[in-house]
């Protein structure tokens, strides 16, 4: 995820809006009304509106109250209570204005009501001005989980991550991978070149990286000055040190000058990495301290180099 797609995005954003209603004539008006300006989903009851929610994480959820088995409001509040679902923006569309029910829906996080039978002109804007919040507040969010510098990940989006991975890859029992990169001699760069340069060859190294660790859901993160981590779920040892080995192979290929290494006429960088298939009650650390051992031998056996080893589960 770059910095740039989401300002200068070459396509503009349409806002994704859910539309939730029991009686199908309710949905059709909205949908009439609003699917020229936005992508529209449709659920017909609660546990429908959940599972949409997830799958196609709409911007707007708006959300009829009253509907059998889950009504409006328990719908909205199971939203809110799930990460993966808490950022939407629910409107509720009820049947006449009623002040408690307002409270109610406000206190549960909506964040607008529209009453039944709706005004074409209001529903729009309302819709619009809160569709141009929810993809601002995005795009914030976005910007304080990347890197300023290089335009990858930060850290705290690599320890939102690796938990979620970790979690996920417990439960399908299958292997977790990170990999810990370390330009060599990074020091010695910017005592030659100055640390413009630096700063340069940090987000060139770091887009390499990038490019090569291309599965949607792998994540690469700049950990700290010089050091850069990917997070590979579903890949065991064998798989994460060969894309290891191909980020190794591929910041060489950069051919960055650097006059003052000991080992190299170019920019080179180690890796180290680390294999577990997690278990829910070990703490994910050891992951991150075992490739940086792994770092630490490859750095001492030469560097421009990649080592791994898998997590032995009585560490
Ligand atoms: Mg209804």
């Amino acid at each position: 995820m770059f910095i740039d797609e989401y300002i200068s995005g070459a396509e503009p954003v349409r806002g994704k809006i859910l539309l939730v209603d029991d009686q199908v004539v309710n949905i059709k008006i909205l949908h009439q009304l609003l699917q020229a300006d936005y992508d529209i989903y449709m659920a017909r009851d609660g546990h429908q509106a959940i599972d949409m929610s997830k799958k196609v994480k709409p911007d707007i959820v708006l959300l009829d109250i009253e509907m059998p088995m889950l009504n409006g409001f328990d719908v909205c509040a199971h939203l809110k209570n799930d990460p993966e679902t808490e950022d939407v923006a629910v409107i509720f569309v009820s049947g006449h204005f009623d002040e408690d029910k307002e409270v109610k829906g406000f206190q549960l996080g909506a964040v607008d009501f529209i009453h039944k039978p709706i005004n074409p002109v209001i529903t729009k804007a309302r819709i619009k001005n809160q569709i141009k919040l929810k993809l601002n507040s995005d795009l914030l969010r976005a910007i304080a989980l990347l890197d300023g510098l290089t335009g990858v990940a930060n850290r705290r989006k690599f320890e939102q991550v690796l938990p979620v991975s970790w979690l996920q890859c417990a439960r399908e029992k299958q292997p977790l991978t990170i990999i810990l990169l370390d330009i060599d001699f990074f020091k010695h760069f910017n005592d030659t070149y100055g640390h413009t340069e630096g700063d340069i060859c940090l987000r060139a190294v770091a887009q390499k990286i990038q490019d090569t660790v291309n599965r949607p859901y792998d994540l690469v993160a700049r950990f700290g000055g010089e050091e850069f981590i990917c997070v590979l779920p579903n890949t065991d040892l064998i798989g994460g040190t060969y894309v290891a080995q191909q980020i190794v192979d591929s910041i060489v290929s950069l051919k960055i000058a650097h006059k003052n290494s000991p080992i190299s006429d170019f920019v080179t960088i180690s890796a180290g990495v680390s294999t577990i298939v997690p278990m829910f009650d070990m703490p994910n650390k050891i992951l991150v301290e075992t490739a940086d051992k792994q770092l630490y031998l490859a750095k001492d056996r030469g560097r421009n180099r990649v080592l791994g080893c898998l997590v032995e589960e009585n560490t």
